[in-house]
């Protein structure tokens, strides 16, 4: 997780607002950057006041050697100073002496600090001249103000020695909530709650001290006394021979609230990770753990320290280890994340394991290890094995009944062929029957002719499943064929006082079995008419690219939602005492799509309860596959 460190003050950031104030002082300053471990210094900074005073501009002295650009600064005594500074890191005050070189002549009274960046610096003026400061710094004050107040961070000047303020930006007057002058009557230990003053005087020791940059997070009081958190960087100066300590502020209570949700939400993750029952861990590009969760532990019976730093190949058989490793590859080299499920056996203990792998990017984007989630699905496999084995027992006894049905239907065509011949002969008779023979004998043939449709639907249905079903296919007029059905079962219809209204379209020949196409034309019809009882039924046609589409729009009783999924099931009916009434087998839907889809075709229907149905079924207009179709759906 990313920290929020965008509000923190950075070494680089309160070095250049120290700097900018080393520029206004009334005093000489100049930093030495130490080389060959301080063998040398080479001059970084020269403020203007120095560049007046030594009369050298800084462009001629920056980056030179302190040994060239002051020839006499060893015999001066300056530069055992400098080197036991850069040493033990203690600042040291170095006396007014004359200093002299072909150059300039003078006294020189020298502070010299080590800067928290490891830097040399001189502090230092000439006593003679020190008609500046007579009040302090008063007189620059107004400079001081300048870039005080050109700052978004706050700052203050306390004098070392009683820690009494001196004087402060506007931010810092805001921040805490007290006027400049008020502020200048308080000191350091006014500005912290009491609790925390002995933490907060041992940070700024540890600053002074160099032993820290920045002291973090430490908790200030306001006027109003209540308390924000900031991050300070104090350093030492010496101004007129008095030491004094520049610290500077920064609110950082917004970046301190962020970081403890990220941290609140960072335990909460790492809760969920630690008690997932899932394997969750992170492999390196050379296939070692770098992370993982108590579960992985678990699983190899061995504790983190001993798995983590460790391939993966020590924890599973090679041949898994290697099955691992190539999904991890395939991972890192696709840069994308990976699912799959194996069988493992681990010493005596087999079970299935699936794994979901992803790629983990640095901030560049290149893929630096493998993040896995792998969780044992053995249970779950072991469900779908027995859900695998019924569905295939049902499919055996679906193939049975299938069976069954066409056995019995060959059985029942012999006699009923018989019967049939033997009413035809009957019927003959029939004028010389009583009224009640008579009644009986068109019961008899009205039933047989029932029967026989039933078993011819069951032999071809079965027939088509079986692949033994040829199509005769040839050019076929679609507009023919639909305009013959509607004819066909006209005068069904307008006994029921129904209207079949036909508004299709002119359509281009199809590749198809006329004769089956006819069948499915007088189904759809023909159970459109069965289920209105008013209204009319619609017969619209149209080409959609590189299809027909047919639908047989009426307003009949419709469907409920729910059955409109079981329509094409053999046998089945909405509603079986309908079907019962107006004899059908439940077989004619069944048919109908099996023919549809076997000339490459699809149907669909749409309905609601009350108001009518639609069925729609497409048929492609070049079949070029015609001359292998030959049965075959389930
Ligand atoms: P059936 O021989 O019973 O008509 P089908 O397979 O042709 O068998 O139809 C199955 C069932 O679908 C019918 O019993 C009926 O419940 C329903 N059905 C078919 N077409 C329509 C329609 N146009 N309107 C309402 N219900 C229909």
């Amino acid at each position: 997780m990313k920290k929020s460190d965008s509000n923190r003050l950075t070494k680089k950031q309160w070095e250049t607002t120290a700097r900018r104030f080393y520029d206004i002082f009334n005093d000489y300053v100049v930093i030495y950057d130490p080389i060959d471990g301080g063998k040398d210094f080479i001059i970084r900074y020269f403020n203007p006041k120095a560049e007046k005073t030594d009369k050298i501009k800084k462009e001629n002295i920056l980056g030179k050697k302190v040994t060239t650009a002051f020839p006499s600064v060893k015999k001066f005594g300056l530069f055992n100073v400098f080197q036991r500074v850069y040493k033990t890191g203690k600042p040291e005050h170095f006396p007014i002496k004359w200093y002299e070189n072909n150059r300039i002549a003078g006294r020189r009274d020298n502070f010299v600090h080590k800067l928290p960046t490891g830097e040399i610096m001189a502090i230092y003026d000439n006593p003679t001249e020190n008609k500046f400061f007579k009040d302090g710094l008063k007189e620059s004050e107004e400079k001081f103000e300048a870039v005080f107040n050109s700052s978004n961070d706050g700052i203050i000047i306390a004098d070392q020695r009683n820690k009494k303020f001196y004087t402060g930006n506007k931010v810092i007057c805001k921040m805490l909530g007290y006027s400049l002058n008020e502020l200048k009557n308080l000191s350091v230990l006014d500005i912290h709650p009491k609790k925390d003053l002995p933490h907060v005087l041992s940070e700024f020791k540890k600053q002074s001290e160099r032993k820290i940059d920045v002291a973090r997070n430490l908790p200030v009081k306001r006027k109003d006394g209540s308390v924000f958190f900031a991050d300070v960087s104090s350093s030492p100066m010496i101004i007129s021979g008095k030491p004094y300590l520049l610290g500077i502020f920064r609110d950082v209570t917004e970046t301190k609230k962020t970081e403890e949700a990220l941290k609140e939400s960072e335990e909460k993750f790492r809760a969920i990770v630690e008690n997932a029952t899932d394997q969750i861990f992170i492999l390196d590009k050379n296939q070692r753990f770098i992370f993982m969760n108590p579960a992985v532990s678990m699983l190899f019976g061995k504790p983190a320290e001993k798995i983590i730093g460790q391939s993966i190949y020590k924890f599973f058989p090679k041949h898994i280890a290697e099955q691992f490793v190539k999904l991890n590859l395939n991972v890192i080299e696709s840069g994308k994340g990976n699912y799959s499920e194996q069988k493992m056996i681990i010493g005596k203990h087999e079970f299935y394991n699936s794994s979901q792998l992803n790629p983990i990017k640095n901030k560049n984007g290149d893929i630096i290890a493998v993040m896995g989630i792998t969780r044992d699905i053995t249970e779950r496999k072991k469900y779908e094995d027995e859900l695998k084995k019924m569905n295939e027992k049902l499919k055996e006894i679906d193939a049975a009944k299938t069976n069954f049905l066409n056995v019995i239907s060959h059985e029942l065509k012999t006699p009923l062929t018989a019967i049939t011949a033997h009413l035809g002969i009957l019927d003959d008779f029939k004028n010389s029957l009583e009224e009640q023979g008579r009644t009986s004998l068109d019961a008899i043939e009205r039933n047989n002719q029932m029967l026989r449709m039933l078993i011819d639907n069951i032999l071809e249905t079965s027939r088509i499943e079986a692949g033994k079903f040829e199509l005769n296919y040839s050019k076929v007029d679609i507009n023919k064929v639909i305009k013959d059905s509607a004819n066909n079962l006209k005068i069904l219809s307008e006994k029921k006082g129904i209207h079949i209204i036909d508004q299709t379209k002119k359509l281009p020949l199809i590749d198809a079995d006329e004769m089956r196409v006819k069948e499915i034309m007088n189904n759809l019809i023909e159970n459109s008419v069965k289920f209105t009882e008013k209204g009319s039924i619609i017969l619209k046609a149209k080409r959609n690219e590189k299809h027909i589409q047919v639908s047989v729009i009426d307003t009949g009783i419709g469907i409920p939602k729910d059955k409109i999924k079981n329509l094409f099931q053999k046998f089945y009916q909405v509603n079986s005492s309908m079907g019962r009434r107006y004899g059908g087998t439940g077989l004619g839907l069944t048919i109908t799509k099996q023919l549809i889809e076997l000339q490459g075709g699809k149907i669909e229907v749409k309905s609601e309860l009350g108001k009518g149905s639609t069925f729609s079924f497409t048929l492609p207009i070049n079949n070029h596959s015609q001359n292998n179709l030959k049965g075959g759906v389930k």
